[in-house]
């Protein structure tokens, strides 16, 4: 393995590290600096992983969280990790420090890389490290959290999970996207993807979860583990409500009392319109909105947080 400490030591500062600090290569740049290789398979073959972490006024959110999952797709996908968890995190640290940003968004990815010339055997290929950071992305900023998003249901399926694991996060998003468009196309402002048996799995960056008569429940198969998903879980065990994980018709969502998604990038965010149609009574619902507080009240107290040690 690479040390991270051994390969060039992140500088003191870096032009324009506001938009963002890249790691390439072993070594720390201006985000607008960042490339990849036209020939890295994670670009010609959608071979790579990734996870997604973020800070909020200054301090990680389950960084250590994030890098075992990152760890454990590496090797569901049979990469070999270039770095130790401590060396990550180090790598991570550091990217945010640079930038100054206190809400970041922070990736890390592992790209196949590329095979010797004339090889098509991926077990030739030297994998690829690379991470960023940079500001905070929403999926629904807090103004769009007000009134709720409106969601549609895509007639595009998710990719079974017999094809492509979505436990191993990973970018196989052509059916999100198009299930985007398609959303968009149709008036609605995210979407939500069905498997094959008409159940509900996730959306383009989250977990979704339906609250009928004060039980949660969010898709146990077909999607990915979210680690927002899990703090939902814990934040339900905490204020005594009920949760279960199981299958969500795609049919019964339009019934559900409340509705609300869960992602790194706006962490739980309420659904109150179903392609125009209020859901419950059309505004966020009292559980959704007790969830969301706790969660960003916790967080700012620090909650599974690792302070950044910035330079000022
Ligand atoms: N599902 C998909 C497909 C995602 O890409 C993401 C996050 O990016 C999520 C769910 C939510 O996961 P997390 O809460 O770990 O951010």
């Amino acid at each position: 393995m690479a040390s991270a400490l051994s390969v060039h030591a992140p500088p003191r500062h870096l032009t324009d590290s506001a938009a963002g600090v890249a790691f390439v290569g072993g070594a720390f740049c201006p985000i607008s600096e960042a490339r990849l290789s036209l020939l890295d398979w994670g670009f010609l073959r959608n071979d790579a992983t990734h996870d997604v972490v973020t800070t909020w006024h200054g301090t990680f959110f389950r960084l250590d969280d994030h890098i075992a999952r990152f760890e454990r797709s590496v090797a569901g996908l049979r990469m070999t990790m270039l770095y130790r968890a401590e060396e990550v995190r180090e790598i991570l640290l550091s990217l945010v420090r640079l930038t100054g940003l206190r809400d970041a968004y922070v990736q890390m990815i592992m790209t196949r890389g590329r095979p010797p010339i004339g090889s098509r055997d991926p077990r030739q290929a030297e994998n690829q490290f690379f991470a960023h950071a940079i500001p905070y992305v929403w999926i629904a900023p807090p103004e769009k959290q007000e009134q709720g998003l409106n969601i549609a249901i895509s007639r595009i399926q998710r990719i079974p999970e017999e094809s492509v694991n979505p436990v191993y996060k990973n970018f196989s998003w052509m059916d999100l996207q198009q299930a985007l468009l398609e959303a968009y196309d149709r008036g609605a402002e995210t979407v939500v993807l069905p498997d094959r048996d008409g159940n509900l799995t996730e959306g383009p960056g989250f977990n979704i979860f339906a609250v009928k008569g004060g039980t949660v429940t969010t898709p146990a198969r077909g999607v990915l583990e979210g680690i927002t998903r899990k703090t939902v879980f814990e934040l339900c065990a905490e204020t005594n409500v009920r949760w279960a994980l199981g299958a969500v018709p795609a049919a019964a969502l339009g019934g559900m009392d409340e509705v609300f998604i869960s992602s790194s990038a706006g962490g739980i965010m309420p659904i109150t319109r179903l392609e125009g149609r209020p859901i419950g009574d059309g505004l966020p619902g009292p559980l959704t909105r007790r969830l969301t507080k706790l969660y960003w009240q916790k967080r700012e107290a620090g909650w599974h947080g690792t302070p950044v040690d910035y330079f000022d």
